[in-house]
């Protein structure tokens, strides 16, 4: 059997790969050191996990493999974000982004080659979709950045917004974040993983019955339907109003908010009216407003608003209550920022 035949034991969710060790006749707790071998302590080898005997070793070794994504690429901005360049099995290249804000370090992941959704600000959107990532695609690019740390200072945030629409891959991405949040795997509290969606209707009423947890994030981005047609194809066939609809009844825990991710752009979504349609929109839903100026590029065709625009819209917003936070764009001057990401060297 060749290397690339065998089974990657990262694309397993960890009851997979309990019913996986389990064909070999062993015992549960052996899938358990296998999880923390390769996500706790990030082994490459089957000979580095020293607490299985060498003839299972062995057996693991004839049918698996243990993937590993090496960056071929690390740019360090001057704010200190870095972007990690990575070249997959075939060819194809991802980017994972790492952003230090004071206590926080997070890490921004993607979860598909490019992204389908197209939308207009967005520089991946222009890339159109190659691929899913698969689950360790998506695992190795966290493994991947702890390795470039050497575990000097650890990851405290993990978000799902790099290349790609997370729901789009829907159970590789479930399966990823199991790794994430399992007590055996990386261990991130379900508070400190975020995915941010476009909002796909059918995949969001299915996480309305899946027990996995973790924050949830809508890239909303206008105000109204035909304003979010425009800068969103996706919204025609998923509607805002459906999609709010939804996160009206989603299951969360107590203080725990929804985030609402908005572009602004000059001139399109950023007037006093559209700041009054978002206080309407969001009434009943538990939110937190992340305000994004648009981060500009000769292929985008839209411009940030000026600051005291930006800072008139947050005060709109903060007067009705909400909570309004203007995001600080972080890696501009590597192409790390929101929106940016498109896997060139
Ligand atoms: S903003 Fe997100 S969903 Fe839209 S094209 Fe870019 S990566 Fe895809």
């Amino acid at each position: 059997m060749n290397c690339l035949e065998r089974v990657d034991l990262k694309n397993f969710s960890p009851p997979e790969l309990e019913g996986f060790i389990a064909t070999f006749g062993k015992e549960r707790y052996r899938s358990t050191q296998i999880l923390r071998w390769l996500y706790q302590k990030g082994v490459c080898s089957f000979d580095e996990m020293t607490n299985l005997s060498k003839r299972f070793r062995e057996q693991l070794g004839q049918v698996s493999r243990i993937s590993n994504l090496n960056p071929i690429r690390i740019e360090e901005a001057k704010d200190r974000t870095n972007k990690f360049l990575f070249e997959l099995e075939d060819g194809n290249r991802i980017e994972s982004v790492l952003i230090p804000d004071k206590s926080r370090l997070t890490l921004c992941v993607s979860t598909q080659v490019g992204c389908g959704l197209g939308c207009r600000f967005c520089l991946t959107g222009k890339m159109g979709l190659k691929r899913n990532l698969s689950v360790s695609e998506i695992v190795n690019q966290i493994l991947a950045a702890k390795e470039h740390l050497h575990d000097k200072s650890s990851i405290t945030n993990i978000v799902l917004m790099g290349m790609g629409e997370p729901l789009a891959n829907y159970t590789n991405t479930l399966k990823a974040i199991e790794l994430m949040a399992h007590p055996d795997g990386f261990c991130f509290s379900s508070r400190r993983i975020t995915l941010s969606t476009a909002g796909l209707l059918p995949e969001l009423k299915k996480l309305l019955n899946e027990k996995i947890r973790f924050r949830l994030a809508l890239s909303l981005n206008a105000s109204d339907e035909e304003t979010r047609s425009h800068l969103m194809p996706i919204n025609r066939r998923h509607p805002m109003k459906e999609v709010l609809k939804v996160l009206r009844n989603f299951p969360l825990k107590r203080r725990a908010r929804i985030t609402f991710e908005y572009v602004l752009l000059e001139g399109v979504n950023d007037s006093t009216g559209d700041a009054k349609r978002l206080i309407q929109l969001l009434k009943g839903i538990p939110s937190k407003i992340n305000l994004i100026p648009l981060n500009e590029a000769p292929e985008i065709p839209f411009k940030k608003p000026t600051e005291e625009r930006v800072r008139e819209f947050q005060e709109i917003l903060m007067r009705a209550g909400l909570t309004a936070i203007v995001r600080a764009s972080k890696g501009t001057d590597i192409s790390a920022a929101c929106g940016q990401l498109q896997g060139k060297v």
